[in-house]
């Protein structure tokens, strides 16, 4: 490809060149077919295979146990967070489900599931008294909680669950931090993840349920929301986004090629500490935006400069050198580089180098 610069958005979000590259050539001519992968039927042989090696890969990277069944859905990870109670709040002899509150994301799903459930469901705990600077602490679940939602890593505010917590019944937001390292599928009940940060294009959801779930679901649910009836299909109760599963499946081919998710997680961890040792050694000029060093995110590095003027400048001053997308959500300002699988080290370093010469010409 021509001219890339490094891209820091935090959704859509840069993809790797390679997986872009062979997604480019299989939209114009799968396989010598004379027709692209978005121009056959998702019911012919063509699409089926796609879906089972996606499938196959995907099980593969995450050690998906048998127990839990891997779907690709639409309509975002918004759509899923409002579809989950609907399906799996009316458990015989749960109760209530409890939602942990650490940012914009995980409010936005306790919002979706009050909004429609009402006193079925409990936010158990919440950070935003601090301003989400942090994932909230000293909290504890009930063991008969319908379920026990979390966002595993808040893209707005820049901070993560190191570790994901114990429940019998654990539902996972982990959409700006999927496959970024190895997660314990085994003890989680459902993970969700919109596409467009670390695995592809918007208009995938990537959906890791354990089955056992599907005898809560109520028969009001209807069948487009209806996760079991959505597996037994195969994801195509109607057409699914072809397209975008097939992108999946380059993106899982590529993080195998790069060694899986343990070998991704050393390198994310690598990048990562590129950008915080900028702030931690800058004296105070630099200030991340997040309380505890340990819940810093590997995915999103938020921070702040001394005042408004200087943002602008250094936002301006990086797009000149080839970064882009640097500016911090509308609610927390400063800046914001996101830096999933597909950032190169260089990007995070030559970000760390222009972090050092800004502050010396501007300290
Ligand atoms: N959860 C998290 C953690 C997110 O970062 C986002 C999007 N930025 C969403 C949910 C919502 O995703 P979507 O736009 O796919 O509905």
């Amino acid at each position: 490809m021509s001219h890339r610069v490094f891209n820091f958005s935090a959704g859509p979000a840069t993809l790797p060149e390679e997986v872009l590259e062979a997604s480019a050539a299989a939209l114009v001519d799968y396989q010598g077919k004379g027709f692209g992968i978005a121009e056959c039927s998702h019911r012919g042989k063509e699409f089926d295979q796609v879906l089972d090696e996606a499938t196959e890969r995907c099980r593969r990277l995450l050690s998906i146990p048998e127990s839990h069944d891997v779907l690709y859905l639409q309509g975002g990870a918004t759509q899923l967070f409002s579809t989950l109670p609907m399906n799996f709040l009316a458990a015989e002899g749960l109760g209530p489900a409890e939602y942990v509150v650490g940012g914009e994301w995980s409010k936005k799903a306790a919002q979706a599931a009050q909004g429609a459930h009402g006193d079925q469901v409990r936010v158990i705990a919440s950070s935003e008294e601090s301003g989400f600077d942090r994932p909230p602490t000293g909290w504890s679940a009930s063991a008969n909680a319908s379920y026990l939602h979390v966002c595993s890593n808040e893209t707005v505010h820049g901070h993560r669950l190191a570790e994901w917590p114990e429940h019998p019944n654990l539902f996972v937001d982990a959409s700006s931090e999927m496959m970024s390292r190895p997660h314990p599928v085994d003890r989680t009940a459902v993970i969700y993840a919109g596409a467009q940060k670390n695995l592809g294009p918007s208009g995938v959801t990537l959906a890791i349920i354990r089955r056992d779930l599907y005898s809560r679901i109520p028969k009001s649910v209807p069948k487009i929301f209806n996760f079991k009836v959505l597996s037994e299909a195969k994801s195509c109760l109607n057409t699914p986004p072809t397209f975008g599963i097939y992108f999946l499946l380059e993106s899982f081919r590529w993080l195998e090629r790069q060694g899986g998710l343990e070998a991704i997680e050393k390198r994310n961890t690598e990048k990562a500490g590129l950008i915080y040792d900028a702030i931690d050694s800058s004296g105070g000029y630099y200030t991340g935006t997040v309380a505890d060093h340990s819940s810093r995110s590997h995915m999103n590095v938020t921070f702040r400069l001394p005042n408004e003027d200087f943002t602008e400048r250094f936002i301006k001053g990086a797009a000149q050198e080839a970064m882009v997308a640097l500016k911090g959500y509308r609610s927390v300002g400063g800046i914001r580089a996101s830096i999933y699988n597909a950032m190169p080290a260089e990007g995070c370093r030559t970000l760390a180098q222009f972090m050092r010469s800004f502050q010396a010409a501007n300290g």
